[in-house]
């Protein structure tokens, strides 16, 4: 028996997610209609062969749907449970869930344990270091979620685990996950210009510990431990209490450890900073909660080399390193990047804030910085934020701006990309963001 066997259901937004929705509900008997505010979304080509035309209601006005219809409306991560849409099928008392809640469901009934990895940063780094891991110990093992693969596509007969990336949106609409670990990495603003509140942000995120075997959460955030149950097991940059897991000096040096028992120095770890060492504990926290045998854990570990787009080194111009951070896209990650890189920065940021306050940057600005030469929508914000903390420069572009960083920095100095903000203004996306940005340094 199928289990949508005949239900009439929507999806709405045929994003990633979205069309690995649609192909699910199909293979699982529903009857498919689809909404998407354009008429011709990009990925429509995908699946418009299995959608009837009177189910495909693409580009349709809201008030002009029969919502009444549906049992269940499948809600992409992009669209708020604030818009027309999800205020409407509420009214009409549709059932709205995202595309996890249709996932989670199926991986309970097949009981095949998940890993779920929420928090605002450090969440990609954290999913493709536990999915290594695991691949390392010879799992079968599907890894994706908010980054790579839609969850619906990782679903298959045989898997033996799967480790999935949490986004707040994603969260929002999920009920019936039940990780086998799960964790919430940090917490900083991020979104609030549709979740408006960090109250409610982590509310949100909080919900990945509902029904969670094995909580781990990061004592060096206090908004993070006021949200985790108190049995959680914690890691943090410091030296940790028994079973904890932490940074200690040890024979050889700063080292992972867990409680007295040395994991691996820090120096063994190639992607840098103080935040990606936290990043390993809690990858390697979510890994021994899940039973990975702690050899494949520590393969894993010292062969990661980080992601593209995150303090990834472009080149080295003149004396000068060129880092593109093009991932940093909120305060929290930008701090990080500063913070893990030697001084002096001639910093480059700006794009859309999200309603973000910058001046929690000004500290570590002022520590480290050099200059900052800000472009983009909201370059006005963040100057009159970080007022005072280091000499600002505003160019109309990233092109502009990296043109100004070459003329400026000196042998020795960083020039960081890490804009601290959303790239949509100018560009297509941040990896099209960081691509440009590598393209101009190498033109350089
Ligand atoms: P996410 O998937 O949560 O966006 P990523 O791993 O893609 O996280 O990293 C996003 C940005 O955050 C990058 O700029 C990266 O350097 C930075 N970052 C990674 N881990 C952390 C962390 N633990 N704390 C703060 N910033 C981080």
């Amino acid at each position: 028996m199928k289990r949508y066997n005949g239900q009439k259901m929507l999806v709405a937004g045929l994003g990633a997610s979205g069309v690995a929705a649609v192909r699910y509900l199909l293979s699982e008997g529903a009857d498919v209609s689809v909404w998407d505010a354009t008429g011709t979304p990009p990925k429509l080509a995908e699946i418009s062969s299995k959608i009837s035309v009177d189910n495909n209601l693409c580009g349709k006005a809201v008030n002009a749907l029969s919502l009444k219809t549906y049992q269940t409306a499948v809600l992409s991560p992009g669209i708020s449970l604030a818009s027309d849409l999800a205020v409407a099928l509420q009214v009409a008392g549709v059932e709205i869930i995202g595309d996890i809640e249709l996932f989670a469901r199926a991986a309970n009934d097949a009981d095949v344990p998940v890993i779920g990895i929420t928090g605002s940063n450090g969440k990609s780094t954290v999913t493709t270091l536990v999915g290594e891991m695991a691949k390392a110990a010879g799992l079968n093992v599907g890894v994706g979620g908010n980054l790579g693969p839609p969850a619906l596509d990782l679903l298959k007969p045989d898997a033996q685990l799967y480790v999935l990336e949490l986004s707040s949106f994603q969260l929002e609409t999920t009920s019936s996950l039940r990780c086998k670990a799960a964790t919430i990495l940090n917490l900083s603003q991020d979104h609030l210009d549709r979740h408006v509140t960090m109250e409610h942000y982590g509310r949100i995120k909080a919900t990945v510990f509902n029904h969670c075997e094995h909580s781990i959460a990061n004592r060096d955030d206090a908004a993070v431990m006021a949200l985790s149950p108190k049995s959680a097991t914690t890691f943090g940059i410091d030296k940790p209490a028994a079973q904890q897991y932490g940074l200690a000096e040890t024979a050889q040096g700063l080292s992972l450890v867990r409680g007295d028992e040395v994991v691996l120095p820090q120096s063994e770890l190639k992607i840098f900073g103080l935040h990606n060492a936290a990043n390993a504990l809690a990858a390697l926290a979510l890994a021994d909660a899940a039973g990975i045998p702690r050899v494949a854990s520590v393969i894993a570990l010292k062969a990661f080399a980080g992601l593209s787009h995150r303090c990834e080194f472009v080149a080295e111009v003149a004396g000068v390193s060129y880092f593109n951070d093009s991932k940093g896209t909120n305060v929290g990650s930008t701090v990080a990047a500063i913070n893990g890189l030697p001084a002096p920065i001639v910093w480059l940021a700006g794009g859309q804030g999200k309603g973000q306050d910058f001046s929690e940057l000004s500290e570590p600005l002022a520590r480290k910085g050099r200059v900052a030469i800000l472009f983009g929508e909201d370059a006005a914000k963040i100057e009159q934020d970080i007022a005072g903390a280091l000499p600002v420069y505003r160019e109309v572009d990233m092109f502009a701006a990296l043109k100004r960083a070459h003329g400026i920095a000196v042998s020795g100095d960083r020039v960081l990309l890490s804009p601290a903000c959303a790239s949509f203004d100018q560009f297509k996306s941040y990896v099209d963001r960081g691509e440009q940005f590598r393209a101009a340094v190498k033109a350089l």
